[in-house]
């Protein structure tokens, strides 16, 4: 028996679940496309939303965000999304187009959902840099609401409605840690959803994860790049999102066009590239895992782009085709979603 729409949007799943020709339903949305700090064309920073639930209710009960770049808020509510919905925030790391989302999203969960719950936000334990510094996730979402607080912007609020909670928007992250290794972990479960994550070469702290469901399986390597920093070596991707990513459906990966290499004009610093993972190295990483679905994301230079930032792109930009032939060059036989924002990959469970 099918359930009318209208019905299912009203009622409450617990009345209508046991009539439904529900499906275990996985979504998988990229919420920001942008490759690094530029912006471009009014590009969102880089992030991707994975949603898991029932066919017949949208595919909507469990929200899990990976990264928040810049404009994730307003990316977030075309798809109908509101912040306060989120179950939960992952860090691959937190580089400010990865994270810098966050700060919006926080305060506005703080603005109208001080009540709760508090928003599980999962990345690695504090990680020490050779040259000296420390990347903190746990620092950064300690201070998350420390410009309002100092401007007193939160005094006024907090003056307006009591209701909200004194410390600000920081009170309300359930800051969960772990320390990234090479084999996966779980890092954070709900119902039969599991999130796994392990150790990637980028900047210290860097992760990548694997989300398993009823419906299929996603990985999203962030901006993983090989342990081998620099040539020669025989992959610019990692060796352990290449384990995980094993018979995966979905691989959503940051990319960079070889354009961009050392070999070009574009004079984009080679470190730079190097830590990046090249379309053609990550379609021969899909073939070699059998990953069924590859989306690119975080394109290094995005479509059409004059230049990255300073540096000029060869011919003046460019296009999808540029992107799938660099992949189907690296083997890759599957299907390959060239991302743009808010593209969109769903599998139902048949
Ligand atoms: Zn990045």
């Amino acid at each position: 028996m099918k359930i009318p729409f209208g019905l299912v949007l009203v009622g409450t799943l617990a009345c209508f679940g046991s009539f439904a020709q529900a499906a275990p339903c996985l979504d998988v949305t990229l919420t920001g496309t942008q490759g690094g700090p530029p912006v471009f064309k009014g590009q969102a920073g880089a992030g991707t939303l994975v949603r898991f639930g029932d066919s017949e209710t949208g595919c909507s009960d469990l929200m899990l965000q990976f990264d928040t770049g810049r404009g994730t808020t307003q990316q977030l509510s075309k798809l109908g999304v509101p912040v306060g919905k989120l179950t939960a925030v992952f860090f691959t790391h937190i580089h400010s187009d990865h994270s810098e989302g966050l700060i919006d999203v926080a305060q506005l969960r703080w603005h109208f959902n001080s009540g709760g719950p508090k928003l599980d936000m999962v990345c690695s334990a504090d990680s020490a840099s050779p040259a000296g510094h420390s990347m903190s996730c746990t620092k950064y979402a300690a201070a998350i609401g420390d410009a309002m607080i100092a401007s007193g912007e939160m005094a006024q609020r907090l003056a307006e409605n009591p209701k909200r909670l004194p410390g600000g928007p920081a009170d309300l992250l359930n800051v969960m840690t772990f320390e990234p290794a090479n084999n996966a972990a779980v890092v954070w479960s709900s119902g039969d959803v599991t999130v796994s994550a392990i150790r990637s070469t980028h900047v210290p702290g860097h992760a990548s994860y694997r989300v398993d469901t009823p419906a299929g399986s996603v990985v999203i390597g962030g901006d993983a790049g090989n342990d081998a920093r620099k040539p020669p070596r025989a992959s610019s991707t990692s060796a352990q999102v290449e384990d995980l990513a094993k018979g995966a459906d979905i691989l959503v990966h940051s990319v960079i066009h070889p354009v961009m290499g050392p070999d070009g004009s574009s004079g984009f610093p080679p470190p730079i590239y190097f830590r990046q993972s090249t379309a053609t190295d990550l379609g021969a990483l899909s073939q070699r895992a059998g990953v069924g679905h590859l989306m690119l994301t975080h394109l290094i230079p995005p479509l059409g782009a004059p230049r990255q930032g300073p540096y000029p792109i060869e011919g003046g930009g460019l296009t999808e085709a540029n992107y799938i032939d660099a992949v189907r060059d690296g083997g890759f036989e599957g299907d390959v979603t060239v991302g743009s924002d808010l593209a969109n990959y769903r599998i139902i469970a048949e």
